[in-house]
């Protein structure tokens, strides 16, 4: 079994709320089992640049209530090529470091994997740090709950000059190609309409539910479109039902940035430090090129393979079905 002695921690990719709490305990751990741990800043970058250090119990103290992440994080285009793998591979060696915990979506698995497929003897380990929830494996990711959390509170506003003024709103909502932040928001929200990437939407079918809210004597609709919605973007279809709706004042909002800043709530919190805790007993046990997930509420191991092939976010019909009924 390969034996752990020095590992790294990365946060790579969009950064989420909680991969604080998780590099807190990736470090406390390993300290813990007398590892050494290296943070690494801004992602693949930092390997690329040699841009690390030497992390102690201290160096993660009072940040499990901050937002965005104490490493900070990148989208690195040199990772992708040989030769930046190659220096980065050169600098983990230089340092000593074995293992690897690198916290991201499923590009940074990408990443990952490609690296350690060339490079075996760096074990990785991958935690799922994205708001969108889109990877198999884990029934939730890291700054998914907060990020929706966020969602809602924004939109709650929106609803009270929606109401006063008897408009429609159409409010776009990260979450790159899955629609998980947007049904879930949906629902927490009575939004009229809901629009996913993973369904197509019938602008006619949206034009006579809105139809039906008026005569149900609705005061205001809010339509949530998932940013990955292939129907036009969201101005387009704003314009598209102002001809035909004329009984609302129609207004768009793009909620944007907002979405992933934020102290994480109780549930990221708690979901960062499992999955750091899990990724460092992950390594030490010998294991590589997986994901550390949480599935029924219990700590479950994916090969990162898994995780990418399968990571496209099924619609949920019943919790969609649902939505549409308890909005009438
Ligand atoms: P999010 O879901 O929040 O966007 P992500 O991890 O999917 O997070 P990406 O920007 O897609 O974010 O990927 C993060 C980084 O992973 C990239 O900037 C790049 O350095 C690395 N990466 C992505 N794809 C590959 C690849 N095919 N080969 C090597 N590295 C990759």
């Amino acid at each position: 079994m390969r034996k752990i002695t020095k590992i790294a921690v990365l946060t790579s990719g969009g950064d989420a709320p909680g991969m604080n709490p998780c590099i807190r305990a990736v470090v406390r751990t390993a300290i813990y089992n007398k590892l050494e741990v290296v943070g690494i800043r801004q992602g693949y970058q930092g390997l690329i640049d040699n841009n690390m250090y030497e992390m102690n119990t201290r160096s993660v103290s009072n940040i499990l209530n901050l937002g965005g992440t104490i490493l900070k994080t990148a989208r690195c285009l040199p990772f992708r090529t040989d030769e930046g793998m190659e220096t980065a591979y050169n600098n983990i060696k230089a340092q000593g470091i074995d293992g690897i915990v690198v916290i991201g979506g499923d590009g940074t698995f990408t990443g990952a994997l490609r690296f350690s497929q060339r490079f075996p003897d760096i074990a990785v380990m991958g935690v799922p740090g994205t708001i969108d929830n889109d990877l198999y494996g884990s029934t939730y990711t890291l700054g998914f709950d907060t990020a929706t959390n966020t969602v809602i509170e924004a939109i709650d506003k929106i609803r009270d000059t929606a109401d006063a003024h008897d408009r429609l709103f159409f409010i776009e909502v990260m979450g790159r190609d899955s629609g998980a932040i947007a049904l879930r928001a949906g629902i927490s929200c009575g939004a009229e309409a809901i629009l996913l990437p993973e369904r197509a939407t019938a602008i006619d079918d949206l034009i006579e539910s809105l139809k039906a809210g008026q005569f149900n004597k609705k005061s205001s609709s809010i339509v949530i479109v998932a940013e990955g919605d292939k129907s036009g973007g969201v101005y387009d279809l704003a314009e598209r039902v102002r001809g035909q709706v004329k009984f609302y004042d129609i207004k768009v909002t793009i909620l944007g940035h907002l979405q992933r800043g934020g102290s994480p709530s109780a549930f990221d919190r708690i979901l960062g430090s499992r999955l750091g805790f899990a990724a460092v007993n992950a390594l030490i046990a010998g294991k590589s090129q997986m994901m550390v997930g949480l599935e029924a509420n219990h700590i479950k191991l994916t090969t990162l393979e898994e995780a990418l092939t399968q990571h496209q976010f099924k619609l949920e019909d019943d919790l969609m079905q649902m939505s549409e009924i308890l909005s009438i």
